[in-house]
């Protein structure tokens, strides 16, 4: 008799409707600009190790201190991770468990303040996140948040009215940091203030952290003394998060992610996040980061030659937030038109907005996906072209249907990775 081997059946097999959509999406994101400036391509590296048996194991606690057996090899994941990110962004010490940038926001407040404790965050209309003291977070319902915002003139941040906000509240910890802001921050600056308050500088660099790594964002090292990220951001790994500190906060930093707010750590996205660290400490990703750069003030220069008007004149970084009612059109139109048209974005508040978040008179977009399938500055100028034609023909389906046509072309001249070809 002879045993027959048992070949276990593959997702198509087990269950064709998730494998017909996860087939389906592959062929959505590979057939659009993709300009969420939150998104990106991971590499075929970090999705292979997201998709391992790592999964399987349980780690509660961390590396040679664990409530389970058997985890001698993934504390090795663990460690790499961390000896990384440290590495990376010149800090002490890393935890590299938070499921994302808003646990690892969750936990930083958790580990360094009560409930009730008075913290300064970034307003949401002028940039700033959710996790940074909206009264419908849990940020905002467990802490008493106060919000600097934007200088109406030149729509970048008031320092000036930050450092008096804080000498009137006092905080415990000021969060800088934000998710629809052009411009870079000034962690030097923001150090002063917080140590004017003896407060806490906590940057949550969730946007930028790639650019931070690739050398084209100024570092929160030396100045914020904790910093918090997202990895699937700029950083272009997994969907996860991670928390940077100087050694003084470690302990409490490690223990308000476990067991201040989370269970075990999903060990398959750690050594995910340890293949996106490696890349991203490659010359490659230098340039990477710098190209991403330099390609959103080429975007940003074809949008403001085509009539639309830039939120803070301009860009530093991965995104751009264009005023798009010189066009004559709103926010959720102009994203709708553009999505009609195969380029992907969001409609967004500008600062001191007339109209309602549910409308907004602004679209961020961003050029951190673009640049990872290869993209430069001949490309930015016709993206640039191709957005501003979708806004002026927003009601007019054809000619969107035309735009479509030339944005599968670019997009078939360069292909994304991380996708089946
Ligand atoms: C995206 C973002 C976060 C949260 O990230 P998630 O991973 O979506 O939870 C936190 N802070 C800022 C500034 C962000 O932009």
């Amino acid at each position: 008799m002879t045993a027959t081997a048992h070949v276990e059946p593959s997702l198509v097999e087990t269950d064709s409707e998730v494998a017909d959509i996860i087939r389906r999406e592959e062929d959505r994101q590979g057939t659009v600009l993709e300009m969420i400036p939150s998104e990106n391509y991971a590499s075929r590296a970090v999705i292979e190790a997201v998709g391992s048996v790592l999964t399987n194991k349980y780690a509660e606690g961390y590396p040679g201190a664990r409530y389970y057996q058997g985890n001698d090899v993934v504390d090795e994941a663990e460690n790499l991770a961390r000896d990384r990110a440290t590495a990376l962004f010149g800090f002490d010490h890393a935890n590299v468990q938070p499921h994302s940038g808003t646990q690892a926001n969750m936990a930083v407040y958790l580990g360094l303040m009560k409930p009730g404790d008075t913290v300064m965050g970034m307003q949401l209309d002028a940039g700033g996140h959710l996790t940074h003291g909206h009264k419908v977070n849990a940020s905002g319902k467990l802490y008493n948040f106060v919000s600097y915002g934007v200088d109406r003139e030149t729509e970048t941040i008031d320092y000036d009215g930050m450092l008096a906000l804080a000498k009137e509240h006092r905080p415990k910890v000021i969060v800088v940091g934000a998710t629809a802001y052009p411009r870079q921050i000034d962690f030097a600056r923001a150090r002063e203030i917080a140590d004017e308050v003896e407060a806490v500088l906590m940057a949550d660099m969730a946007h930028i952290s790639g650019l931070i790594a690739g050398g084209s964002h100024p570092s929160p090292a030396g100045h914020a003394q904790i910093v918090t990220s997202s990895t699937h951001k700029t950083l272009r790994g997994p969907r996860g998060g991670l928390v940077i500190c100087d050694s003084k906060y470690a302990r409490r930093v490690d223990r308000g992610v476990f067991p201040g707010s989370q269970g075990g750590p999903m060990m398959n996205v750690i050594a995910a996040k340890a293949v996106m660290l490696k890349e991203a400490a490659t010359p490659e990703f230098q340039q990477y980061a710098r190209q991403t750069v330099e390609n959103a003030q080429t975007l940003a220069q074809t949008l403001e030659d085509a009539g639309l008007r830039l939120v803070s004149g301009g860009t530093e970084t991965h995104l751009v937030l264009v005023d798009v009612t010189p066009l004559d059109v709103v926010g959720n139109v102009a994203a709708t038109a553009l999505e009609h048209a195969g380029i992907v974005t969001n409609y967004n508040t500008i600062p001191f907005d007339p109209q309602p978040p549910t409308v907004g008179s602004g679209v961020r977009m961003g050029t951190p996906a673009l640049t990872t399938r290869g993209m430069g500055a001949d490309e930015m100028r016709q993206v640039g072209q191709l957005i501003a034609r979708a806004l002026e023909a927003h009601a007019d389906e054809a000619e969107l249907s035309k735009i479509r046509a030339e944005v599968n072309a670019l997009c078939e001249a360069f292909p994304a990775p991380g996708l089946p070809r």
